[in-house]
């Protein structure tokens, strides 16, 4: 039976940790940590996620229910993810982290303690988005002479990082198949006069409303033509499951930075 410990118990993403894990017969919920501060803090978290008691209270001092634990699964906020960091590097427990929204210098440093622990880190977990990556780099190759590529995606009002994670996942896909640099060909919105689109762009365009789970679409469009590849998660259900399966896959393996496509063998 594989132990997890969860951060960010609370929100949104946690709670689909606790009824996903509540669920399983092969993994179980070891400790549940939120934030300092927050209300929740020793409320049993199956109760909190209503899939009834678990015996398993919010708490929020990661340090001291790290041993017993297989790997933790972060779903937080940047700031969260790299507090949580070091404790696990300290404590040579696997991660699984979810949380988007990392700058450059952040990613850097989960690069870093992914010499000393395994690190899955996707921007999104589930499979069929990561079936999309793979169906996006052969969409390329093929579409790359005159379709036009823009990446549409659409999330729930509460979303505070745009756009997102795995929207910036896909437009990379892309850009790695073309051999283009996302830093310099991405386009983030439009407005006012910007003049015709330049061929060599990946625009990117954001949706917020709602209770939205997540859509994304990429849409390749010639004159004639148009392709659209588009992945809707109707649950974050999905999310928890792929996340708990990385997990699996995470325990004992030798330190390193891996994703999601890598856990599900797709490259
Ligand atoms: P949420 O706002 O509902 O929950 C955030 C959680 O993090 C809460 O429990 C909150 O208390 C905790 N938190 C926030 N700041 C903290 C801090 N400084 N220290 C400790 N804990 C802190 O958000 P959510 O919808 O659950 O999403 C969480 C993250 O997961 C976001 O970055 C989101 O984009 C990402 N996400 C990723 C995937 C994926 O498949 N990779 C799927 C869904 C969401």
């Amino acid at each position: 039976m594989l132990s997890v410990t969860i951060t960010g118990s609370s929100g949104r993403m946690g709670r689909a940790l606790i009824e996903t894990l509540a669920a399983s017969s092969k993994a179980r919920l070891h400790a549940a940590v939120d934030r300092g501060g927050s209300a929740l803090l020793g409320l049993d978290a199956g109760e909190f996620a209503g899939v009834g008691a678990l015996d398993v209270h919010i708490r929020d001092d990661l340090a001291l229910v790290l041993p017993g634990t297989d790997a933790v699964i972060d779903f937080t906020r940047p700031e969260a993810t790299l507090h949580y960091l070091p404790l696990c590097v300290a404590a040579g427990v696997p991660m699984v982290i979810g949380t988007t929204g990392f700058g450059a210098e952040q990613r850097a440093l989960i690069e870093v303690a992914a010499q000393r622990i395994p690190i899955v880190l996707a921007a999104n977990f589930s499979v069929g988005v990561n079936l999309c990556l793979k169906l996006l780099d052969t969409a390329a190759r093929v579409l790359d002479e005159g379709f036009d590529i823009e990446i549409i995606e659409a999330h729930h009002r509460h979303k505070v990082d745009a756009p997102s994670g795995t929207a910036l996942a896909l437009g990379q896909a892309v850009a790695n198949a073309l051999g283009r640099d996302l830093s310099e060909c991405a386009v983030y919105g439009r407005e006012g006069i910007t003049g015709e689109r330049d061929p060599k762009t990946i625009g990117f365009s954001t949706v917020r409303g709602g209770d939205i789970v997540g859509d994304h679409t990429v849409l390749f469009a010639d004159i004639g033509e148009r392709i659209e590849i588009t992945h809707k998660a109707s649950s974050r259900a999905t999310f928890a499951r792929g996340a708990v399966h990385a997990a699996h896959w995470v325990k004992g393996r030798a330190p390193g930075l891996y994703d999601m496509q890598g856990v599900l063998g797709l490259r």
